[in-house]
């Protein structure tokens, strides 16, 4: 862990992140938000494709399950202090009356967040209501950064793309979505870079060689 890593709080900083949707993409978002300081708040209804599937392409792993890929990613967003609502299902994302951030509903209560980021797979539903802005071939438009038309609001994973559907690809956009929330909330370029030395104080005797 880096010694930028949990700065926000040192920063003064108390901004929050909900992620709908806790498959790879959401939960890759989540991890660098917690890890470096901000609240954050998983909703995930475990849906996840990756159940149905076995990995023998992403990269730095032979081979995995992907139920056992998700066991390995929730275990490792909850030792970050990730608050992960397993079970609970979003049923609408809105502007806040105030017209800072946003309402989350689910069956259980309202939440709320300076910032939201939508990981729902292949369903757009809660894009839509929002009004952010689809492209031609029906998907949500997002920058590079994975932010949609609506400030503050970032769609990641499946949903903002027709095919071309990766594990590997939904936690590279998690990471790009989570990285411009810090970068936002910091006021300057963010990276999120550990060293061994890093892994050595945290893990002492215990780090491979
Ligand atoms: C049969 C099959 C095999 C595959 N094999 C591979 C493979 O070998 N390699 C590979 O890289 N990829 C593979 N994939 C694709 C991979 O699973 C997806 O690319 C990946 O899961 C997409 O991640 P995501 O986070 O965007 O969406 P998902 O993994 O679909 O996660 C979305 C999550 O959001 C939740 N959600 C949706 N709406 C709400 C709501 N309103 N409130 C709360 N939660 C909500 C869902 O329940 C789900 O848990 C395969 C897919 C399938 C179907």
């Amino acid at each position: 862990m880096s010694d930028d890593a949990n700065a926000t709080a040192d920063d003064g900083s108390d901004a929050s992140v909900i992620v709908v949707g806790g498959g790879p993409a959401g939960l890759s978002a989540a991890l660098f938000t917690a890890k470096n300081g901000l609240e954050t708040t998983v909703f995930d209804a475990d849906g996840t494709w990756m159940h149905k599937a076995h990995l023998f392409n992403y990269l730095g792993i032979g081979s995995v399950g992907g139920t056992e890929f998700m066991e390995t990613a929730r275990q490792q967003v909850d030792s970050f202090g990730v608050d992960r609502r397993q079970g609970e299902e979003v049923t609408s994302v809105e502007a806040a009356d105030t017209g800072d951030g946003f309402v989350v509903a689910t069956e259980d209560g309202e939440y709320e967040a300076d910032y939201v980021v939508l990981a729902t797979g292949a369903n757009r539903d809660l894009a839509d209501d929002l009004g952010c802005v689809f492209t031609e071939e029906d998907v949500v438009d997002v920058d590079v950064e994975m932010e949609t038309s609506v400030d503050n609001v970032y769609a990641t994973g499946a949903m903002v793309r027709p095919e071309e559907w990766q594990a590997a690809i939904a936690v590279g956009d998690g990471a790009a979505a989570a990285l411009n929330i810090l970068s936002d909330v910091k006021g300057e370029h963010y990276h999120d870079f550990d060293v061994p030395a890093d892994a050595e104080r945290v893990f002492g005797d215990a780090v491979a060689e």
